[in-house]
């Protein structure tokens, strides 16, 4: 009995030590989420965030030092709006994904998508949607946080809703049911038990399309009602999540800042009225500048040899006209439509769009955390969750440096050295 108990102490001591193993992150610079402070490192602490400052009041003592001359340590990247459990469109098309394969299939490639993701120095996504694949997310949202396989944090949207008839696949004969992309609900009772059922299934946020293309010409038009998208706002702020509107016409947009939603996803055809209006409500964008650039190209655009499509030509004067407004801008690719771990590609055009490379990094981090309600990451301060990225170069100056990865710590574990 006395032998066992002594085990079982020295194991507690180890198991303590372990998760207080203490590392000491000596890069030549830090960018704490806010602004980059040259000479500084970082003390980690177990999972956590011990220290932040010049690097000769950090105290190395007891803590496994890791050099990163050359490089700056960033909070881990956090992607606003992510699809693991979709591929890129030009190797499957979308309605084919969604109707042909099988759901362990598309599990099967999202634990890959999610190594990447991690690899790449994005610590946290927002995926908004498994288009089709029901609570997969959940699952796939587990499986990392328990520790069998490596991959980002996740906050989770599940199903998503769609107005009836309004979403996809479609195109098919009236005499079928087609599976479609997210759930189908309208209407005040449906779509409260649809929100409370995808919350009690592990929603984190509530996703919802305020417009879709199913106009006369197949062109994006509304689809919700805007006591529709309020009653949705309303049962969702209830459990304390925030509702997100996929919103591409200005109308949509209208409708779901005037309900209470969160964040805009897409917002191409936003107007300076609409961008005020945001401002206003303290609507924040998600403008997915990336999916549009990479369809645009899926679509035959030959970019850099042939001028750009009207498409990416609203996409840039729209987000251009959103800075204008003062609108708070997210960072999210819409990644899935384009590579997973080539998330850095929306940080690009952000810049490549008009964003100065240093507020792209605060969107990336600080921003984000603060609009998805994320308070214990996005900065590089004591006490929170030691999610961190060193990377070559300085990307506060240049952005594409943020691909430069060296290193990826997540809850104070090494993933990458
Ligand atoms: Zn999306």
């Amino acid at each position: 009995m006395k032998y066992v108990l002594t085990a079982w102490i020295s194991l507690l001591v180890q198991l303590s030590l372990f998760a207080q193993t203490a590392l000491l992150l000596r890069p030549d610079r830090v960018f704490d989420g806010e602004a980059v402070h040259e000479g500084w490192g970082v003390l980690v602490r177990g999972e956590r965030i011990a220290a932040v400052g010049p690097m000769g009041s950090l105290s190395a003592a007891g803590a496994e030092v890791i050099e990163l001359k050359g490089t700056t340590l960033l909070p881990g990247l956090i992607e606003g709006h992510s699809h693991l459990l979709l591929h890129p469109y030009n190797e499957t098309p979308w309605d084919d994904q969604v109707l042909k394969e099988a759901r362990s299939l598309r599990t099967a490639r999202a634990t890959i998508h999610a190594r990447k993701t991690l690899l790449a120095g994005f610590t946290t996504v927002r995926d908004l949607g498994t288009e089709g694949a029901e609570y997969d997310d959940v699952g796939l949202k587990q499986a990392i946080d328990q520790g069998i396989i490596p991959g980002p944090r996740m906050v989770v949207a599940t199903r998503a809703l769609i107005a009836t008839g309004s979403y996809a696949p479609k195109g098919f004969s009236t005499d079928i049911e087609v599976p479609q992309g997210a759930e189908e609900a309208d209407g005040h009772d449906r779509l409260i038990q649809a929100v409370r059922r995808q919350i009690g299934k592990g929603a984190d946020v509530v996703k919802v399309y305020a417009d879709y293309r199913w106009g006369l010409m197949g062109e994006a038009k509304p689809t919700y009602t805007l006591d529709e998208l309020k009653l949705i706002v309303e049962t969702a702020a209830s459990s304390g999540r925030p509702v997100i509107a996929h919103a591409a016409t200005a109308e949509g947009m209208r409708r779901a800042i005037l309900a209470g939603c969160r964040t805009l996803e897409h917002g191409d055809a936003g107007t300076p009225e609409i961008f005020s209006l945001m401002k206003q409500h303290g609507t924040a964008l998600c403008p997915t500048l990336a999916a549009t650039d990479a369809i645009s190209q899926y679509r035959g655009w030959k970019k850099g040899s042939e001028p750009e499509p009207e498409r990416v030509q609203t996409k840039r004067r729209t987000f251009q006209q959103a800075l204008a407004a003062g609108v708070t801008i997210c960072a999210g690719g819409d990644v899935g439509v384009f590579a997973h771990g080539d998330n850095a590609r929306e940080l690009e055009m952000m810049v490549q769009y008009g964003m100065k490379p240093l507020d792209v990094l605060r969107s990336a981090t600080s921003v984000n955390a603060d609009v998805f309600g994320l308070p214990d990451r996005g900065r590089l301060r004591p006490g929170l969750l030691a999610d961190l990225l060193a990377v070559d170069g300085r990307p506060e100056q240049t952005i594409a440096d943020v691909r430069r990865v060296r290193l990826v710590v997540k809850g104070g574990k090494v993933y990458k050295d």
